[in-house]
């Protein structure tokens, strides 16, 4: 990410005093900052103050096998996934971590056998997530490595697929690709909130990650990015078909789920000590701000978070059609139409990216658009046609605008 971001985010449309058309407009990362509005509107509501003397202890509750997640952040996280009934909370273990690249990466090493005689593959459907192949071998640990594209997967060894849904960046909803007898899923539920898709049932997979970053928008507390590690109860009823591969790794035959939370939490024990009560607890303060005002939303005249997004999703994405439809250069793709079970509204997915095509005879989107000063994350990234590039749909209001002014302007 750091690599990317640099001096060109920098020297983007907050330098004002420009001409709109020398402007770089920076939309390679997903930040977002379009939420900022929102919350500045709530003032006092969501404002945390804290004492020097608090927060001091490194636990917060050993009884917990994850002892560093503060408690009131559990009972916001399991509340807030109730009143939006996007994921399953009873019965499962939560662990919290410092963004999901610190949890992500205590799942790889939870879930790698320890023992084996080589590392454990690691794959994802093309266009994947950028930095899940950064991730896991940016170490170069013996215990995983990237095997790339879960499409041309087909090695008779044991794997663990990454499923993102709905998938950053071309926003589809997706399920797992290379059924094997061998595999464990991660379902990676980062953008599985009704501002950005219809919630259609309670996710109900055996390890789900959610993210503060982008559901509610606050990437910087790098908090419990991580919203929650779900992990089903191995030894319980929900027995799912992924988890038979982990019994045949021999590795997690008999164990408990709580097990593997445990060697999560080992990991973020042995990698940061933990992770910030200060930013917990502010989270913590701003999920229950959320469910508190979805539940007494006809009852108060305050917009819900969530209609505020939606709306807001809603209306870049009508506005980004209307400007790539007046020109031939460029296509979006299409989503289907579905009913959200927790607004009641029918609409096709709102991505958090927007998945562009450089139709015709660009063959690299990125390098061409750079030259017009618009920065994008190109396909090869993804594992991906150069062809495509990933625009953040997620930026503050005038650099959005001045973005769907410039896109029919471009000429080849
Ligand atoms: N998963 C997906 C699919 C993402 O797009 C992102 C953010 N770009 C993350 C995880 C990581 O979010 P964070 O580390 O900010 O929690």
């Amino acid at each position: 990410i750091l690599a990317t971001t640099s001096s060109s985010a920098a020297t983007s449309v907050a330098d004002g005093g420009e001409s709109p058309v020398n402007v770089i407009i920076n939309l390679d990362h997903g930040d977002p900052t379009m939420y900022e509005n929102f919350w500045k509107q709530k003032g006092e509501e969501t404002t945390v103050v804290t004492s020097s003397w608090q927060h001091i202890s490194y636990f917060s509750d050993i009884k917990n096998v994850c002892w560093f997640l503060e408690p009131g952040l559990m009972s916001a996280i399991k509340r807030l996934h109730k009143v939006v009934g996007n994921a399953v909370t009873e019965g499962r273990h939560i662990v919290v971590g410092t963004g999901s690249s610190q949890l992500y990466q205590a799942a790889l090493y939870a879930l790698s056998p320890h023992n084996a005689s080589g590392p454990m593959n690691v794959v994802s459907a093309a266009p994947f997530y950028s930095s899940y192949p950064l991730m896991t071998d940016y170490l170069k640990s013996g215990l995983h490595k990237w095997a790339g594209d879960a499409n041309v997967f087909n090695k008779q060894e044991s794997y663990i697929e990454l499923v993102t849904s709905p998938n950053n960046p071309d926003g589809f909803t997706r399920q797992d690709v290379v059924k094997g007898e061998k595999g464990i899923l991660v379902h990676d539920l980062a953008y599985y909130w009704p501002q950005y898709t219809p919630i259609l049932s309670p996710a109900d997979d055996n390890i789900m990650l959610f993210t503060v970053s982008k559901s509610t928008g606050h990437a910087g507390s790098r908090i419990i990015a991580l919203l929650s590690l779900v992990i089903i109860d191995l030894l319980g009823s929900n027995i799912k078909q992924p988890l038979i591969g982990i019994k045949e790794l021999g590795v997690w035959a008999l164990v408990k789920d709580r097990e593997i939370a445990k060697k999560m939490t080992t990991f973020i024990e042995i990698n940061t000590i933990g992770v910030s009560k200060d930013s917990q607890i502010r989270a913590a303060k701003i999920l229950q701000a959320i469910s508190d005002s979805c539940d007494h939303a006809n009852q108060t005249d305050a917009e819900t978070f969530f209609d505020y997004s939606y709306k807001l999703m809603a209306q870049r994405w009508k506005e980004i059609r209307e400007a790539v439809n007046k020109t031939e250069l460029f296509s979006l793709p299409n989503f289907p139409l579905e009913t959200c079970s927790f607004s009641g509204r029918t609409f096709g997915q709102l991505p958090a990216f927007a998945w562009l095509k450089c139709e015709g005879e660009v063959d690299d989107c990125e390098s061409f658009l750079r030259r017009h000063k618009i920065l994008t994350r190109g396909g090869k990234h993804f594992g991906a046609s150069m062809k495509y590039v990933r625009i953040s749909m997620l930026s503050r209001d005038n650099e959005f605008k001045l973005l769907t002014q410039r896109l029919p302007a471009i000429t080849f």
